[in-house]
């Protein structure tokens, strides 16, 4: 009856002109909220998690793919952004001094090691858009007004800059139809450049669903109280910018004590539950276990006031016992020339630790400064079960590191070479195999027997994002040991090379034992893989590109467990 009446009620003209009325209304108020919001509201119910320091090197790296991890194992769509506030539109034109290693995803991006770390934990591909940078926000924006997109107004930090990374970060979420974005904001909070960032993500709890955590540092006094005060100022400063943390994490030498606890709870304004202790432990994928174990998974759905659901961490926790119960142990000589910094080659440190997992093993990591071998030091006074040369740029160090590769290949030591470490093998090779003593790469001098020479199209006054970058396809050759380690025949790795092979001299490697067992799919049909043809060599492989970049914690490199087998074999 009711539906008969309303229905008879919406055929009289009257009913409809009303309703034409209202709708109009609507539509004004709605187009004029519009122009107030800005900018829009995501539609998905995706809940934002911003993480913040109170000084850098805290390891909010760890703490965000830590969170990232224990909610991805409860089955939740993880999207997760790494903003770093420098002006560099990214990592690509930074030296490994100031930075460490420059992490390159599959889609060519040169980013901070951050986006590694969380790749290693989540066995997902990031890309381009998971790093926000201070250049790279500004850059949009100065384009967009100058394509006139502000329509006369006056561009400013607030609004335009602080909308600009908001809507980006909203992107990403939506794109990936995100349960959680977790959005790592480096550096300190109260620097300069990180405010624009931190007033962005204030302004985003306004329409979506914000959580923040906080990361603090507990230092300890002589007497070993651990002090709190450092971290009351850290919180405060957050405050002053309108960001209240509902999570702190302290970093400290041993756990958090509760005294310590009950006095960041008073002075910070959070409950004492959601303080965590994340204190050192040394080994970092032991983490999402040790968040676990403190019920961080239980405090945060609680603080997005959702139900609790179970984490399964079931393979991962298998795997870290795995290594735990290990016996055997190798040494692996990596020759390097930032061997002071161990953070230039993180992803290749990190590739040798999957492997230590999955099989069970200890890898000691000899870090070998190539000067010292170019100066007359004797790896033969190591007990190496193996030789690592990894990339590199410049010519200082090279003759150390063509000495290693000289070692290894004479004396039948498991070799691994990657990208610089590829091409000096080549040259190596020419020079003490082919009797070309003069053998090298334009990147180092004028020669006439440049065997690595300049990729095509590189123009080397344009630094910035130019090398060949990212995945490439390579075609790889049956029966060679390539084929053995991948057990297939197209294969796609990341690369970040302006030289390469010089094919003319191909033939001549290939008649003395040198095998290109892996080339670009492509017309330059570019030398991916070398191996030695020699049987008696138990490993000489180099990868023209950066096998290190895809091993995760779930799934390691299957070029570095070939590698290392054929390490622990001779054990
Ligand atoms: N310097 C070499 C080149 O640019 C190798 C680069 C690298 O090892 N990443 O080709």
């Amino acid at each position: 009856m009711a539906k008969y009446k309303r229905a008879k009620k919406a055929k009289s003209g009257k009913v409809k002109k009303i309703k034409a009325a209202k709708n109009t209304r609507r539509t004004r108020k709605i187009s004029q909220t519009r122009q107030l919001r800005h900018p829009k509201q995501t539609l998905k119910s995706t809940k934002y998690i911003f993480v913040t320091g109170g000084m850098s090197g805290l390891g909010k790296g760890l703490i965000t793919s830590s969170a990232a991890k224990l909610l991805q194992s409860m089955g939740y769509n993880i999207s997760i952004i790494k903003i770093d506030p420098y002006v560099n539109v990214d990592a690509g034109t930074m030296s490994p001094f100031e930075h460490g290693e420059v992490f390159v995803t599959s889609d060519g991006y040169e980013s901070d090691q951050d986006l590694g770390v969380y790749e290693r934990f989540l066995n997902k591909n990031l890309g381009k858009e998971h790093n926000i940078t201070t250049g790279r926000i500004y850059w949009q924006v100065i384009q967009k007004e100058r394509q006139g997109k502000y329509l006369g107004k006056t561009v400013q930090i607030i609004p335009h800059i602080t909308n600009e990374i908001q809507d980006e970060i909203k992107k990403v979420a939506e794109d990936e139809n995100a349960d959680f974005c977790i959005v790592e904001i480096g550096g300190t909070v109260g620097d300069i450049e990180s405010s624009p960032f931190l007033e962005a993500a204030r302004q985003l709890a306004f329409h979506e669903n914000v959580k923040y955590i906080h990361a603090v540092f507990i230092p300890e006094s002589t007497l070993k109280e651990q002090k709190t005060k450092i971290a009351q100022h850290s919180v405060q400063k957050l405050r002053e910018m309108g960001i209240q943390p509902n999570i702190l994490m302290t970093r400290s030498e041993t756990p958090l004590n509760e005294e310590a606890r009950k006095k960041l709870s008073l002075f910070c304004n959070v409950k004492e539950s959601n303080i965590f202790s994340f204190h050192y432990i040394g080994e970092i994928y032991r983490m999402p276990l040790v968040f676990y174990e403190q019920d961080f998974d239980k405090i945060l759905l609680k603080e997005f006031g959702m139900q609790e659901k179970k984490a399964n961490l079931h393979e991962w926790r298998r795997t870290i016992e795995k290594k735990s119960k290990a016996n055997k142990n190798i040494t692996i000589g990596i020759v390097g020339k930032y061997s002071k910094l161990e953070d230039s080659y993180i992803s290749i440190e990190q590739a040798l630790k999957h492997c230590e997992y999955n099989f069970g093993i200890n890898i000691n990591i000899e870090w070998l400064d190539a000067e010292k071998i170019e100066k007359g030091f004797l790896l033969s006074n190591l007990q190496l079960d193996g030789i690592l040369v990894p990339g590199g740029f410049g010519a200082r160090g090279i003759a150390g590191k063509i000495k290693a590769i000289e070692y290894a290949r004479e004396n039948n030591i498991p070799f691994l070479g990657l990208c610089l470490g590829f091409q000096l093998a080549a040259i190596e090779f020419a020079r003490n195999k082919l009797g070309m003593r003069e053998a090298n790469s334009t990147e180092f001098s004028k020669t006439k027997n440049p065997i690595i020479y300049l990729l095509p199209g590189q123009d080397l006054n344009k630094l910035g994002g130019t090398m060949r970058l990212g995945d490439c396809e390579c075609k790889i050759r049956k029966k060679s040991l390539a084929h053995k380690i991948y057990k297939k025949v197209n294969i796609a790795e990341r690369h970040r090379h302006r030289y390469e092979f010089n094919n003319k001299y191909k033939k001549r490697f290939e008649n003395a034992g040198m095998l290109f067992s892996g080339t670009s799919d492509d017309k330059y049909k570019l030398g991916e893989i070398l191996e030695l043809k020699n049987q008696e060599h138990p490993f000489f492989l180099a990868t023209q590109y950066h096998a290190e970049f895809t091993s995760r914690f779930e799934k390691p490199s299957p070029v570095f467990m070939e590698f290392v087998r054929a390490c622990s074999e001779g054990v």
